[in-house]
């Protein structure tokens, strides 16, 4: 209630009270927490920026999910009610971070509760026009994290989160530190959701350790190690993180209608229109394409960042369809010889038809007569540019050099390839007579079915190895760790076939390890509440459950079930 001044007494106080109202600025439900990085690439996903905003209430997420459920505005979560607001966690929590009507319904939810009007930034809706959401599966469906962040963060007292770019699925390794992403907790080996009802920032959501490490006392034997891996997964954490920067920016550039002019651009410039040719020089199926032409449905995103990548720009680059030049084509990584050549021949070369004659006509004198593949190598042009122009003396290389297959010569190289240890591939044999495979395949298919079987005996060799190898191993790894180190990191089931036994040591290993360091956990456990029990007694002071959990070092522990039996015991 505003008061008047007095007209009468003329003294100090009257003149702290002023006639306007004051302005109180409008009161947000819940803190106006502000999230981390917004318009950077390590900005803040919105899980993450749900458990710290519960953090910041002093809350599980599972008390702060009560809040704001009742604001989800959609009937299809009409299920998922205040009673049972755990239900939520056992949803894909992955998907809140994405373009789901969810992820919108949580949006609009938190930013009512905070007044902000910045949460749409922390998740992938800014992107959504260029991405092809039907299709695509975006997320990790664990939460992932780098260690070294954590424990960077926590040395520098730094506010710890996770940016929604460690969330998705094609980015696998820390931008800072350089290291794979971890999805296993290092204590209990668990892997969870990002988003569950006692996720803390930082910390195991099933065990509440801390899930930091520094990077000293760290061994290096999970490294990311294969450049080329290393190279690409640095390549799209990079460039993706450029485009969630620049979406909260520029959301003009990232619809779906830009997407598909910058590839026709591409298309017209690099391969003069010709979508399959443009597919086949950024390596991609022929047609793979098709559908963003012909329906405007932008491609998969693993298929433009691959583009972007052949094409050595950035994703905001290719969207602003910038330096659309053949020079820098692949600078980034080395390409295959083949692609190169192709790339080099077929791309604004003007035919000198007359050189190209001559050699064709000394090709045809040629004796023996050399292979049609080896006269277009000499020519520099494509093998459909040498056909276009002449199509007779490219038919009469091409005849004379088929009826001239040097049989003796094949069946010695091939002879030679069955006594190399280990066994080459068919394509590389194939390489070696000059010919093509199908053509090897023709005269010699015996053989050739000798070759592919003793490279695929070889491959189950070194697999059998590797696994008598891993049951040996200590820490033993997890059978999908495994897999993944042999190339297989879809499924186990080839693995499975070729060394069964192996494969069941190791699983019994790594679920006898797993038990073995629970059984040490609840030990532990059991033994601190004890020396708190005791520390207790000795000064004198009552122990309740309440002073029990405030004298842990981790107080979460208090509601495992077997402390709950142990204080019922003491309790009595
Ligand atoms: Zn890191
Ligand atoms: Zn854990």
């Amino acid at each position: 209630m505003m008061l008047s001044p007095s007209t009468g007494s003329e003294n100090l106080e009257d003149d702290l009270w002023h006639d306007e109202l004051a302005t109180i600025p409008p009161r947000s439900r819940l803190f106006h927490l502000e999230p981390v990085g917004v318009g950077t690439p390590l900005v803040e996903s919105l899980t993450s920026y749900f458990i710290r905003l519960a953090d910041a209430h002093s809350v599980a997420p599972v008390n702060l999910i009560r809040e704001v459920l009742p604001l989800f505005k959609d009937g299809k979560f009409q299920h998922v009610t205040y009673k049972a607001p755990t239900e939520v966690f056992n949803l894909s929590t992955w998907a809140l971070n994405g373009t789901s009507s969810r992820a919108i319904e949580l949006v609009n939810s938190l930013q009512t509760l905070t007044a902000r009007q910045d949460l749409r930034a922390l998740t992938l809706l800014p992107l959504a026009g260029i991405l092809n959401t039907s299709r695509d599966c975006l997320f990790h469906k664990y939460r992932r994290w780098c260690p070294f962040c954590y424990e960077d963060w926590r040395v520098a007292s730094k506010t710890i989160y996770e940016p929604l770019l460690w969330s998705i699925k094609h980015t696998d390794v820390c931008l800072k530190h350089k290291k794979q992403l971890q999805d296993r907790c290092p204590h209990c080996m668990k892997a969870t959701q990002p988003l569950m009802g006692y996720s803390r920032p930082g910390c195991c959501a099933k065990c509440q350790n801390w899930l930091g490490i520094a990077l000293e006392s760290h061994s290096c034997d999970d490294e990311v190690d294969t450049s080329n891996t290393l190279l690409w997964s640095l390549y799209v954490a990079a460039t993706l993180g450029e485009a969630i920067a620049n979406a909260s920016y520029e959301p003009s550039l990232f619809c779906r209608k830009i997407v598909v002019s910058a590839i026709s651009t591409y298309i017209e410039n690099l391969s003069e229109g010709n979508m399959s040719r443009f597919c086949r020089l950024v390596d991609l199926p022929d047609r793979a394409l098709r559908e963003a032409l012909t329906d405007g449905t932008p491609p998969m995103l693993q298929k433009l960042l691959k583009i972007c990548h052949k094409l050595n720009i950035g994703l905001v680059d290719f969207l602003t369809a910038k330096s659309v030049s053949t020079n820098n084509l692949l600078s980034f990584q080395p390409a295959p010889k083949k692609l190169e050549e192709q790339l080099k021949r077929s791309i604004g070369k003007r035919v000198d038809k007359e050189e190209l004659q001559l050699i064709l006509e000394a090709a045809v004198e040629e004796n023996p007569p050399p292979l049609i593949t080896e006269v277009v190598n000499r020519t520099h042009y494509i093998a459909s540019t040498v056909r276009n122009y002449f199509p007779e003396l490219y038919e009469s290389i091409k005849n004379r050099s088929g009826q001239w297959v040097d049989k003796p010569r094949i069946e010695r190289i091939i002879a030679e390839a069955l006594e190399e240890n280990p066994p080459p591939p068919l394509t590389t044999v194939a390489e070696r007579t000059g010919f093509c495979v199908q053509t090897v395949r023709k005269y010699f298919s015996k053989e050739c079915h000798r070759i592919i079987e003793r490279v695929n005996q070889s491959r189950d060799e070194r697999i059998q190895a590797a696994l008598i190898a891993a049951a040996d191993e200590n820490p033993p790894p997890a059978l999908a760790e495994v897999a993944r180190r042999l190339g297989y990191s879809g499924s186990s089931s080839y693995i499975r076939r070729v060394a069964p036994d192996a494969c069941k040591i190791i699983i019994e290993h790594y679920n006898a390890h797993r038990n073995h360091l629970a059984r040490l956990r609840i030990e532990h456990h059991i033994a601190e509440v004890k020396e708190v029990i005791e520390r207790l007694s000795l000064l004198g002071k009552p122990f309740t459950k309440y002073t029990v959990k405030v004298n842990l070092q981790n107080p979460h522990i208090i509601r495992k079930k077997y402390i709950q039996e142990m204080l019922r015991d003491v309790l009595q």
